[in-house]
């Protein structure tokens, strides 16, 4: 099948494959738009099936950087790279310097950071054959940039106390229950949060050392993996891969809340019907879990401290808060909502801070 065939092509600008057998990097760079600016989106680290389930995700994952930076505000258009992980070749620096020269030789139509697999060291080797890179160690004490993580974790946890407050009707996450799926990156700092303002916390990682370290900050019920997302809560947080929301898992969730950091969660756009079917409150991943490219953007252009990442981070309620809003009044699907939203940016062609109309 030709990729301009594939269900998930959008009319991207233009879909990368690299291939360097030195290193074993076998990669693919999906940019969707540059309406706004550059690109921007991680580079996923990831052992596939299959080769052809790497291009479904770029393409998907890519063109929901576009609708995330669009509503985030943000002068960047939407990209993603993903590395199809080799276990013969595993993971070298030599590796993400061969990605860094890939990024290069696109001439800074995208724009790269992290996501899954991938760390702030790795960027670092990136760094060493590209500039359009951001996601580095911070150039001062309060400099925006270092890892996005923790960022995202901030705005899906000040997200997940604006989907509470909706459906909910509580002003706090005290004493709710929250099932969290992924216990890595965000879902460690998610759990830190939230066990801090007093909620109870169920987990569920399929890796025994991040299980480890999220016991080690916070009490937490562990749940098998297979179980987390029927666990019987009121808030679900998925944190971990997509497609965890579909026609399969929706009629047994139990949580009345989702809210969570993995990008692509509902497996098809009519998923989220289903989500208002069941009366679940679904907040878009792509508009709850900004934070992380918040900090890139503002690292990457020069522009603030964290002190303005943060208060970047805090708008995500809001926009939330009006996505909910209207979909209480029209009884349409969050996620058509967001994607309204986005859309209308990108067609304007300029990023609008004001995101909501
Ligand atoms: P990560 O790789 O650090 O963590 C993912 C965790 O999920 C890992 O601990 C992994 O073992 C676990 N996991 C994988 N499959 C699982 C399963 N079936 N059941 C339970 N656990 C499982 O990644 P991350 O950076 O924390 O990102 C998590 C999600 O959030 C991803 O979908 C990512 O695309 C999205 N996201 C991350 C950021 C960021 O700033 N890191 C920003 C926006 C979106």
């Amino acid at each position: 099948m030709s990729v301009f065939d594939h269900p998930e092509f959008d009319h991207h600008e233009a879909v990368h494959f690299f291939d360097d057998p030195a290193t074993g990097l076998k990669a693919i760079i999906a940019i969707h738009s540059t309406a706004l600016g550059p690109a921007a989106g991680g580079c996923r680290f990831w052992q596939y099936e299959a080769a052809g389930d790497a291009v479904t995700d770029v393409l998907r994952l890519s063109r929901g950087m576009t609708y995330k930076n669009a509503v985030a505000g943000l002068p960047f258009g939407g990209g993603k790279a993903v590395i199809l992980r080799d276990p013969e070749f595993g993971k070298s620096p030599e590796l993400f310097r061969a990605f860094g020269r890939a990024v290069n030789s696109i001439g800074g139509r995208y724009v790269t950071a992290e996501d899954v697999g991938v760390s702030v060291d790795d960027m670092r080797n990136v760094q060493t054959e590209t500039p359009y890179v951001s996601g580095l160690p911070q150039s001062g004490d309060s400099a925006a940039g270092g890892d996005p993580s923790p960022w995202t974790a901030l705005g899906v946890y000040l997200g997940l106390e604006a989907a509470v407050r909706a459906r909910l009707d509580r002003d706090s996450v005290a004493g709710l229950k929250v099932a969290v799926q992924g216990v890595g990156h965000v879902g460690h700092e998610l759990c830190k949060l939230l066990h801090e303002n007093g909620a109870e916390l169920f987990i569920a990682d399929v890796s025994r050392d991040h299980l480890k370290s999220t016991h080690e900050a916070v009490p937490a019920t562990e749940v098998s993996p297979r179980d987390i997302l029927f666990a019987d809560v009121d808030v679900l947080a998925p944190c971990a891969l997509g497609n965890v929301l579909n026609s399969q898992s929706i009629p047994k969730l139990k949580a009345s809340v989702i809210a969570g950091a993995a990008n692509n969660q509902l497996s098809v756009e009519s998923d989220g019907d289903l989500l208002i079917e069941r009366n679940i409150l679904y907040a878009p991943d792509y508009v709850i879990n900004a934070g992380g490219i918040i900090s890139v953007a503002r690292e990457y252009f020069e522009e603030g401290s964290e002190t303005e990442v943060r208060a970047d981070v805090n708008r995500i309620p809001e926009r939330l808060t009006e996505i909910f809003r209207e979909s209480e009044a029209s009884g349409r699907a969050t996620n058509r909502i967001a994607d309204d939203i986005a859309k209308r940016i990108v067609a304007a062609g300029k990023p609008d801070t004001r995101q909501i109309a």
